[in-house]
C-alpha cells in the first residue's frame, strides 16, 4: 500500500511537470493564432505591448484585439512583435528575397515563420523560396451552363470539341460537379495562398462562359508554373465503383513538349496518391490522353485530378462534405508541394 502511494505521488508529479512544461516552451497563455495562422514564431503579447504602449491605448488591452491590430496595422508597418525576429533588420538583410517576397514588409514575417527561422541554408528555406517563386492555376472544372460550340482540341488541330460540357451530377449529395469542384477549388486556393504560392484561379463562380482551350491559355498568360484541374467522376449509376485518379497527356503529344508531358503526367501522380494518403480513398491508375483540350493547349504541366465518383452513393456524399473536401484539400496541396520541391 505504502508502495503504490509512492507511485500515485510519483505521477501526480508526472503529471504536473507535464501540465507545465509546454506552458514553459509557448512563453506565454496569449493568443498567437488569427484565422488559422499561427503567429507566434513572429509575435509576442507582451513584448509587442511593452514596446508598443500605444496599442493598447488604441484598441485596448484584450490580446485577441492586439493581434489582430499586429497582423492587419503592425505587420505593415514592420514593426518588432518578438525579441527573436525583427523584420526590419530581417528585410534589409535579405535582399535576394525581394523577387519572390516583393517589398513591403509583411510577406517578410509569413516568409519567416514559414520557412526562413530554420535558417537561410536550411532545405525549408530552400522549400520557401520555391513555393513562393510558384504560381499554381486552379481550374474548377466545367460551369453552371455548358458550351456546345466547339473548339479545336489543340493549337492547329483539325479536330473539335464541344468547349465545355455540363459534367455530372451527384443524386445523393444533388449537387453539380461544378459546384463541389469549386467548393473544393476556393479552398484549395486559400491553402496554397496561405503557403505562399501564387494561385490564379480560372473562375471563382459558376456564370461563366469560358471554355477549355480559353482556361488553359489563361495559365498561359499568366505564367502559371502548373495547372490543376479538378473533376468528379460519374459513371454506372449506384455502382461502388469509387477513388481518386489523375489524367495527363499521354507520351508524343503532338501538341506539347516532352518536358511538359512528363511534368504533367508527374503531377497527375502525385496529385492522386497524395489525395488518397489524406483522406483513405483508392488511388486509380492514372489515365494517359491527348483527347483533353484544356492539357493540349497549356504549356505547362498540367493535369486533371477526378476526386472521386458523384455517381457512387457513399463517396457522392463524402465529396460534398466539409471536412471531406478539407481532407483533399490537404492530400492535393501535399502533391503540390511535391511537385514543386522534389
Ligand atoms: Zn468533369
Amino acid at each position: 500500500m505504502k508502495r503504490l502511494g509512492k507511485y500515485l505521488a510519483a505521477a501526480a508529479i508526472l503529471m504536473i511537470l507535464a501540465g507545465l512544461f509546454p506552458a514553459a516552451v509557448s512563453a506565454e497563455p496569449w493568443p498567437t493564432k488569427y484565422k488559422g495562422r499561427e503567429y507566434r514564431t513572429v509575435y509576442s503579447y507582451s513584448f509587442y505591448t511593452k514596446k508598443y504602449p500605444y496599442v493598447i491605448k488604441k484598441v485596448g488591452s484584450d490580446p485577441a484585439k492586439v493581434l489582430e491590430y499586429f497582423v492587419k496595422c503592425g505587420m505593415y508597418y514592420g514593426q518588432q512583435a518578438k525579441k527573436s525576429f525583427d523584420v526590419k533588420e530581417y528585410y534589409a538583410s535579405h535582399k535576394n528575397l525581394r523577387k519572390i517576397l516583393g517589398t513591403g514588409y509583411r510577406n517578410y514575417y509569413d516568409y519567416y515563420r514559414q520557412y526562413g527561422r530554420f535558417g537561410d541554408g536550411s532545405e525549408k528555406a530552400k522549400q520557401g523560396i520555391r513555393i513562393y517563386s510558384t504560381t499554381v492555376c486552379i481550374d474548377p472544372g466545367h460551369q453552371r451552363r455548358a458550351m456546345y460550340s466547339r473548339e479545336p482540341i489543340g493549337p492547329g488541330s483539325g479536330t473539335y470539341k464541344i468547349k465545355v460540357s455540363s459534367g455530372t451530377y451527384g443524386p445523393w449529395s444533388r449537387l453539380n460537379e461544378y459546384e463541389v469542384v469549386l467548393q473544393i477549388g476556393l479552398k484549395l486556393r486559400d491553402k496554397l495562398q496561405a503557403k505562399g504560392y501564387k494561385v490564379v484561379m480560372t473562375r471563382t463562380k459558376h456564370d461563366v462562359s469560358i471554355s477549355n482551350a480559353e482556361r488553359a491559355r489563361l495559365a498561359n498568360a499568366k505564367k502559371a508554373d502548373l495547372m490543376v484541374r479538378l473533376h468528379c467522376d460519374g459513371e454506372d449509376y449506384g455502382s461502388s465503383l469509387n477513388g481518386a485518379r489523375g489524367m495527363a497527356a499521354s507520351r508524343g503529344n503532338r501538341y506539347l513538349k516532352q518536358s511538359v508531358v512528363a511534368g504533367g503526367q508527374r503531377l497527375a501522380g502525385l496529385l492522386a496518391t497524395y489525395q488518397a494518403k489524406a483522406t483513405g480513398q483508392r488511388r486509380l491508375e492514372t489515365l494517359y490522353t491527348n483527347e483533353m483540350t484544356g492539357i493540349n493547349w497549356a504549356q505547362m504541366p498540367c493535369a486533371i485530378i477526378e476526386m472521386g465518383y458523384m455517381s457512387n452513393p457513399a463517396e457522392d456524399r463524402r465529396l460534398a462534405n466539409s471536412e471531406f473536401q478539407d481532407k483533399i484539400v490537404t492530400g492535393l496541396t501535399n502533391g503540390i508541394f511535391h511537385f514543386v520541391t522534389d
